[in-house]
C-alpha cells in the first residue's frame, strides 16, 4: 500500500489509520481551539484526534484579532459564559471552580507552542477580559514534543483535563488515542527515515 494513501476519516496514512480506536465523547461544554497556523501540518499535534472524539468542538486557525473576529463575536455576546484555559496573573485554578462558580458554557483554549501561545496571548486583548483558568494540578504529560516545555500538557491533555473537571467526562479514550499515535509515530521514526513528518493539508474547515 502506498504510504501516500490516507484514511478519509482520521487523514493519516491508511498504513496508521486510527479509526478503529476513535470513540466519541459527548462533551457539553463547547470547547473552541484557536490554533496557531503553525501547528497545523505539525504531525505531533493532537488536535486532530481531539476532533475524531469531540462533540463540540470548534478549531479556529489563526494568530491575530482579525483571524479570531467571529469568535470574539460570540463572546461579546454572552461573556459570562465563556472562559479561557490559558495561565496568567488573574488565572483562577480550575480545579477550584466547580462549587463556587457557574461553570462556562464554553471554554477557549490555545493550540501552538508555548511561544506561540503567548503570541495569540498577547495580540488577543479581548481574551484577558473573559474569565480566565489555569489547571494548578494537572496530570503528569504522557506526550513528548520538543517543541514544548517538559512539563506542558498537549492540548489534547489540556482538554481532557479541563472536561474531567468541567462535567467529570472520562477521557480515557482520548489518552489512550494520543498514547496510540505517539507509539506509531515513535515506530515509524525509528524504522522509517522519518518522512512523512508533516500532515497533507487540511481540508478547510467548516465556517462559524
Ligand atoms: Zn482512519
Amino acid at each position: 500500500m502506498s504510504p501516500r494513501q490516507y484514511c478519509a476519516i482520521c487523514r493519516y496514512p491508511q498504513s496508521v489509520c486510527l479509526c478503529h480506536l476513535v470513540r466519541q465523547l459527548d462533551n457539553q461544554t463547547r470547547l473552541i481551539v484557536l490554533q496557531h497556523p503553525s501547528e497545523i501540518r505539525v504531525a505531533k499535534n493532537t488536535l486532530r484526534l481531539l476532533a475524531l472524539c469531540l462533540t463540540r468542538l470548534d478549531i479556529v486557525v489563526g494568530e491575530t484579532p482579525e483571524d479570531f473576529m467571529a469568535v470574539e463575536h460570540y463572546c461579546r455576546q454572552q461573556p459570562q459564559h465563556v472562559a479561557v484555559l490559558y495561565p496568567n496573573p488573574e488565572s483562577a485554578a480550575l480545579e477550584q471552580s466547580n462549587s463556587s462558580r457557574v461553570l462556562p458554557k464554553a471554554l477557549i483554549l490555545i493550540d501552538g507552542t508555548w511561544r506561540k501561545a503567548f503570541r495569540i496571548w498577547q495580540l488577543n486583548t479581548w481574551l484577558h477580559g473573559l474569565r480566565c483558568y489555569h489547571l494548578e494540578s494537572p496530570p503528569a504529560s504522557r506526550y513528548k514534543r520538543k517543541a514544548r516545555a517538559e512539563h506542558q500538557l498537549s492540548t489534547l491533555e489540556a482538554a481532557a483535563h479541563a472536561l474531567t473537571l468541567l462535567e467529570s467526562l472520562d477521557c480515557d479514550p482520548l489518552y489512550q488515542l494520543q498514547d496510540e499515535r505517539q507509539r506509531r509515530l515513535s515506530a515509524r521514526g525509528n524504522g522509517l527515515s522519518g518522512a512523512s513528518s508533516v500532515l497533507p493539508k487540511p481540508r478547510p474547515q467548516a465556517g462559524w
